[in-house]
């Protein structure tokens, strides 16, 4: 199918607000879609597989330099004005002075293969790679695939459609019962699988789990507290919370699969695990999941960065393998032997874990866990995991059945709040679209030595009522302006709440603030000259009971 058809489509779906024209609108051409059906359905929500491309609004701004031959100053001007690179793709692809000489009509396979190649490339020379991917398909397209092309690349498709409309949409092109559908994407984790399912499957939709396809896992919900996720269940179990990367094992005889909790195909990156896999669990097919944690020479559990250095690596993985030992901690089981096991309780399902786990202490084993209701029990296990450098407890319902892609509050996390920061607003930058009015993406610093260095971005975690009377401040503050960039005067003191202080060379102090939000504007109470120095947030960074290294 040519790409033009589906930009059509985007184009429909943008003019309109109603969700049933939507549905509508992507049920007819699912309808048409042929063998492209998967692809067509992935790409008509901007899904290449739930992947984020690794392609920084910067980098494709570079691309559609290079792609239509444009100055800086030219794509910065057009920017500003629409607050959308979608649309100004599509105006220079419009206005582009010469076409490449090898020109070819796009099709939906050729803009998803380029696409689907991009998250998997890292290290050198892997910028140019994605760069010429994109450059590809920006050269070969006309002016609306090129406002899609870009805004998909960005993750950002601005048409309104999201999983829900997807599953009306193909529940209503092959006559299922919307139910059935999101049934089958919990068992599939995939709405392009589901469609073909649909497609193919005369009568109901009969959703089946398949061994080697990602399912959906289950979410947590936070407590305010541990007196209150106790509370919360007749029956809890307690596990430690493992700060940690989360790993869905299949096994099929001697084939394993692994999947991260985003559906990505992991198996390359951990061969030790698959060898565990293969060896210690006692099940001829079962699907299984825990928390990995990186560990040290001595077993001892390293922050989740260090881990994250091994599901990145492409190459040279046997190395990584004898540099960052992992270690697994088993905590549920979804399949067993050509049965779903999702319907039965906790309780059992845990039992079954406990029959077919052959644990390697230290290396493959089952998460540490506890049933209690008596707080002084649940507390000493908290406090014992957070000595453990983990994060705090996960408390579960030993009733409930397993609840795919769902928060259902079956699972509660609980973990310590970390100590508020007051900091001074530096910088800001001019939103995009219909934040273009706005001051928002809030640089942050902290007191050093008379000076006031930045240690952090809040990007997120304001409303629109508290961006619009942030600007209504900040204006009157503006010392200088470089493209949407703005320098703040040092004067208005913000609290923030955040998740926690990461070491990053982003900022001249050395540290981050990961998940950083406002929690009130300190009036009159505090100044600039009040704000928290670097010393305090290198002891908060210390204090921090899961870094210990
Ligand atoms: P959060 O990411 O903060 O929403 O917390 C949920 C995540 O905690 C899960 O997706 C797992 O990756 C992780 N986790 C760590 N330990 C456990 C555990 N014992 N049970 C379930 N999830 C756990």
């Amino acid at each position: 199918m040519k790409y033009f058809e589906l930009a059509k489509v985007y184009e429909a779906l943008e003019a309109t607000t109603k969700k049933l024209e939507k549905r509508d609108i992507l049920a007819e051409f699912y309808k048409k879609a042929d063998k492209d059906l998967a692809i067509v359905v992935r790409l008509s929500y901007g899904a290449v597989m739930g992947e984020d491309f690794g392609v920084a609004k910067q980098m494709l701004k570079s691309i559609i330099k290079k792609a239509y031959g444009i100055t800086d100053a030219e794509i910065m001007h057009k920017f500003k004005e629409t607050g959308d690179l979608g649309v100004v793709a599509e105006f220079f692809a419009a206005h582009r002075k010469q076409r490449t000489l090898a020109y070819h009509e796009l099709n939906v396979v050729k803009v998803y293969e380029n696409l689907q190649k991009l998250p998997s490339l890292t290290g050198t020379g892997s910028v140019e790679r994605k760069v010429s991917l994109v450059a590809e398909l920006l050269s070969n397209a006309s002016a609306l695939e090129a406002r899609y092309i870009v805004r998909t690349v960005l993750g950002d498709m601005r048409i309104g459609v999201a999983e829900g409309i997807v599953r009306d949409a193909i529940a209503k092109a092959f006559s299922k019962e919307p139910k059935d559908v999101e049934r089958a994407y919990d068992f599939l984790g995939d709405y392009g699988e589901v469609a073909e399912q649909a497609r193919k499957e005369k009568g109901k939709l009969k959703a089946k789990i398949e061994i080697g396809k990602p399912v959906r896992v289950m979410l947590a919900e936070r407590s305010p507290g541990l007196k209150e996720a106790l509370a919360a269940f007749e029956h809890p179990a307690l596990e430690l919370k493992y700060d940690g990367f989360r790993i869905v094992i299949h096994k099929k005889a001697d084939k394993i699969w692994l999947y991260s909790r985003r559906n990505e195909n992991i198996t390359k990156q951990f061969p030790e695990l698959v060898e565990y896999a293969k060896k210690h669990l006692k099940a001829r097919e079962c699907i299984v999941e825990g928390e990995t944690l990186a560990v040290d020479k001595k077993g001892k559990p390293l922050p989740f960065q260090k881990l994250s250095r091994r599901i990145q690596r492409k190459y040279h993985i046997e190395k990584m393998v004898k540099e960052l030992p992992i270690q697994m901690n088993l905590f549920d089981i979804i399949y067993l032997n050509g049965r779903n096991v999702m319907h039965e309780k906790l309780k059992e399902r845990w039992n079954t874990l406990k029959k077919i786990v052959k644990p390697i202490k230290g290396k493959f084993q089952l998460a540490e866990h506890i049933e209690t209701k008596d707080f002084k029990k649940a507390n000493k296990f908290y406090q014992y995991s957070l000595r453990k450098g983990q994060e705090g407890l996960m408390v579960k319902n030993l009733d409930a059945f397993y609840h795919p892609g769902k928060r259902v509050g079956y699972w509660l996390k609980v973990k310590p709040i970390a100590e508020p920061l007051d900091l001074v607003i530096v910088g800001a930058e001019w939103g995009e679209g219909k934040r273009a009015r706005w001051l928002g993406s809030l640089l942050l610093a902290c007191r050093s030595k008379g000076k006031f260095l930045a240690t952090g971005k809040m990007a997120s975690g304001l409303t629109e009522k508290q961006l619009a009377e942030m600007t209504k401040r900040l204006k009157h503050l503006i010392e200088e302006e470089k493209g949407k960039h703005v320098k703040i005067k040092p004067k208005i003191v913000i609290e923030v709440g955040y998740e926690e202080i990461q070491k990053s060379p982003k900022y001249p102090t050395g540290y981050a603030l990961r998940f950083p939000r406002l929690l009130r504007i300190r009036e009159k109470d505090k100044g600039p000259e009040d704000v928290n120095t670097l010393a305090d947030i290198e002891k908060l960074y210390k204090q921090q009971k899961r870094v210990k290294h």
